[in-house]
């Protein structure tokens, strides 16, 4: 079956303005060092930075943690560092999708021990095992049912990460 669109290319470009607008209110002022989780926040990342009008260097972690399959292996294997250091920078985390929550607080750990002046994180979807868990999430693009989805940037086995919008996979 093909996949089922559950958010369109329109409404994710309106709600990434929003969150762009949002995240340049309330981060504290200065330069930003923005950190992409590839390859899923790729897309999104590229939206979202131009949408934050501010002074900001952009660098990308390399995180493998689910392979190829579509349920969570529990692992999180950095496969690729940050280019530049982060102490005493504001630095904000984006991550395409946040479903228990394993990854992002390894990569949250990561990053604090290395001693940036602020860290908050900004995820395009939440599913509801992460709403449950109660870990903070500083801006959520989107609540996410708990299926599987593709596109903008989110695979499975390597496609669909080109389709423009988000969609279910049945
Ligand atoms: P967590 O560690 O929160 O369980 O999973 C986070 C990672 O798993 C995400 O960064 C993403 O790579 C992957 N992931 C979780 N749910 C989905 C999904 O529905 N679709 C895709 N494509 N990846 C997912």
């Amino acid at each position: 079956m093909p996949p089922r669109e559950l958010i369109s290319a329109a409404t994710i470009a309106g709600r990434v303005a929003e969150l762009g607008a949002e995240i340049d209110r309330r981060l504290p002022a200065g330069p930003l060092t923005v950190v992409g989780v590839l390859r899923g926040a790729f897309m999104f990342m590229a939206d979202l930075v131009r949408a934050i009008p501010r002074e900001m260097t952009c660098d990308f972690l390399g995180v493998r943690s689910y392979g190829d399959a579509t349920v969570s292996s529990g692992v999180v294997e950095i496969t690729s560092d940050l280019g530049a250091p982060i102490a005493g920078r504001h630095v904000l985390l984006v991550e395409d999708i946040a479903d228990t929550g394993l990854t992002l607080g390894y990569l949250l750990d990561l990053l604090r021990a290395r001693g940036p002046a602020s860290l908050h994180t900004c995820v395009l979807l939440a599913k509801p095992a992460y709403r449950h868990s109660g870990a903070p999430l500083d801006f959520v693009g989107f609540d996410a049912p708990d299926a599987y989805v593709v596109g903008y940037g989110l695979d499975a086995a390597q496609l669909y990460r080109n389709l423009p919008g988000i969609y279910a996979l049945e």
